[in-house]
């Protein structure tokens, strides 16, 4: 789990999908987007 860059709080899994994760901390409510590196484009 990734911390909030802002308060520094550790942030809560909040939605995920086949290509990204997605955290929002628990005290100010900043979102986080991690890409997962397993997904790639095929132009
Ligand atoms: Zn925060």
């Amino acid at each position: 789990m990734p911390e909030c860059t802002t308060c520094g709080t550790r942030m809560s899994h909040n939605d995920e999908t086949t290509k990204l994760t997605e955290y929002v901390c628990p005290s100010c409510h900043q979102t986080e987007i991690a890409y997962k590196p397993s997904y790639r484009v095929t132009a």
